[in-house]
């Protein structure tokens, strides 16, 4: 039995959002448990699928003895502030040198953080989790497929192991893995090889889901070479709307074979280039699309990805509920817009009140505005609720006032609202107002790709629109600065100069 210390600290960072990650915004967490510190750890992200929960539960079947230090997360935004990092970052370490002796460290982390005075958030924090346990404790921590993976990350743990799943449905599963890889270390008192190699292009995010071609094919390779060569491989497809100079795509893995597995991945990954170009779709061509192919019981769902909370965006923006307005749509819902002001003139107003909005549109988007009218109360909710989906099963949500309204001008269009940020990415977050979205023709979701694990099988089809957002699809449209040069900035695209 050994002595294992356990820890956390998620943020994906976009470094292009409107909003930057402070301390209250990990305190409400964005759908995941609000900061834990020390015991209360354990039972926060107990049953839930969640990275610590599987490590937690992995490393207790394995009979050691677990410590919690710290565990937080907010929603994807910009920079991480100095004082929210160096508070949680703080508590962490402290917990941790408290804990000593340790036989070795879990930690829970995305990998795509950047803070606001520095830009590798995962590479400063293993960097002092390091210092404290010394050189001969090992420090195992499991990512994001979104980790944008440094070189310094890479020096400073001893392994990293990412999820395959993009809507990530294995995030347990993951925590699961990294502690058996780090059992193993334990057990065996060895270090395994590693090996890393980055890529050169990026991908945006709706063409990085591992449903679909080619990280379909890309991760059962994964597996093949896994087993054919007995290591531990990971593929982060990275996240690019991070400026600095290591974001971007990354193959790395561990084992006596690695550097030969993770050569061989990184040629299929470079390789598959041109298989991840992007199909999108402008609002008013995708409305029009979905209100003649949907149907009641067989949906279009539209992916409003650029103003994905799940990657930096406010879920705000009306680019895409103005089309479903403009064009009456009928039996549709967008969901979820993020307005706590609306929300709570809604609950003001009361049920079946029909009153002026001014609906989202507060994030100062370039071509987004807020969208005025009058709209009716249908249902009120206390954003209370525990999601079902196979990504977010088991969380429990907290989004303040949340408010059904209906449209006065075009009635076939209801809007959900709700007062903190989350993607829309669970079919609760509808039925917690009523709404069943297989009961609709159209869904709208503030979503990237996520969605596509509660929402694909009820969907006649996905389609993945480009309205106004701070999260564009196209990583060549961001005005990088800081990436390294040479990275083309979409597949096949523009080199970065
Ligand atoms: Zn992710």
């Amino acid at each position: 039995m050994s002595r294992v210390a356990v820890g956390g600290f998620q943020h994906e960072t976009n470094t292009f959002a409107p909003s930057k990650a402070d301390y209250a915004a990990f305190e409400a967490g964005g759908g995941w448990p609000g900061v834990q510190y020390g015991e209360p750890l354990f039972a926060a992200v107990e049953g839930a699928n969640i990275p610590a929960a599987g490590a937690i539960g992995a490393l207790r079947a394995a009979g050691h003895s677990l410590v919690a230090t710290a565990w937080a997360a907010a929603s994807p935004s910009a920079q991480v502030t100095a004082h929210a990092y160096e508070r949680i970052a703080g508590e962490l370490v402290a917990r941790l040198k408290d804990a000593l002796p340790v036989d070795g460290v879990y930690l829970d982390l995305h990998g795509a953080m950047v803070v606001a005075t520095f830009d590798d958030g995962e590479g400063e924090l293993l960097r002092r989790v390091r210092e404290a346990v010394g050189p001969r404790v090992p420090i195992v921590a499991s990512l994001d497929l979104h980790a944008n993976v440094t070189r310094a990350m890479i020096e400073r743990a001893d392994a990293l192991v990412a999820y395959r799943t993009y809507p990530h449905v294995d995030m347990a599963e993951t925590g699961a893995r990294a502690a058996r890889v780090l059992d193993e270390m334990m057990r065996s008192g060895q270090r395994p090889e590693g090996g890393f190699h980055s890529l050169d292009y990026l991908t945006g995010l709706p063409s990085q889901c591992s449903f679909i071609e080619p990280c379909r094919s890309i991760y059962r390779e994964l597996e093949a070479i896994e087993q054919k060569e007995g290591v531990t491989l990971s593929f982060t497809p990275g996240f690019p709307m991070a400026d600095f100079a290591e974001c971007g795509m990354a193959v790395f893995g561990y084992g006596a074979n690695a550097k030969r597995a993770v050569e061989r991945l990184h040629r299929i990954v470079a390789d598959a280039e041109p298989r991840f170009a992007l199909e999108l779709h402008s609002a008013p061509d995708a409305v029009r699309r979905a209100r003649n192919r949907g149907a009641v019981g067989k949906p279009v769902v539209l992916a409003d990805t650029q103003d994905n909370p799940g990657a930096g965006g406010n879920g705000d923006t009306t680019g895409l509920l103005r089309a479903l307005i403009e064009q009456k749509a009928e039996d549709a819902v967008l969901g979820l817009l993020i307005d706590p002001a609306s929300a709570a003139r809604a609950h003001e107003a009361g049920l079946n009140a029909t009153v002026n909005f001014s609906l989202g549109g507060k994030s100062a988007i370039p071509g987004d505005a807020p969208l005025n009218g009058e709209f009716t109360v249908e249902r009120m909710g206390d954003g209370r609720f525990t999601c079902t989906g196979p990504m977010f099963k088991g969380f429990r949500m907290t989004l303040g006032n949340m408010a059904l309204l209906r449209s006065r001008v075009a009635p076939g269009v209801r809007v959900v609202l709700a007062s903190r940020k989350c993607q829309a990415a669970d079919q609760e977050m509808f039925r917690t107002l009523g709404v069943e979205p297989r009961r609709c023709r159209v869904v709208a979701l503030k979503s990237s790709v996520h969605f596509r694990a509660d929402f694909e099988p009820i969907a006649k089809e996905v389609l993945v629109v480009k309205a106004p957002g701070p999260a564009l699809a196209d990583p060549a449209e961001f005005p990088w600065k800081k990436l390294r040069t040479g990275v083309r900035l979409h597949p096949l695209g523009p080199v970065h100069a």
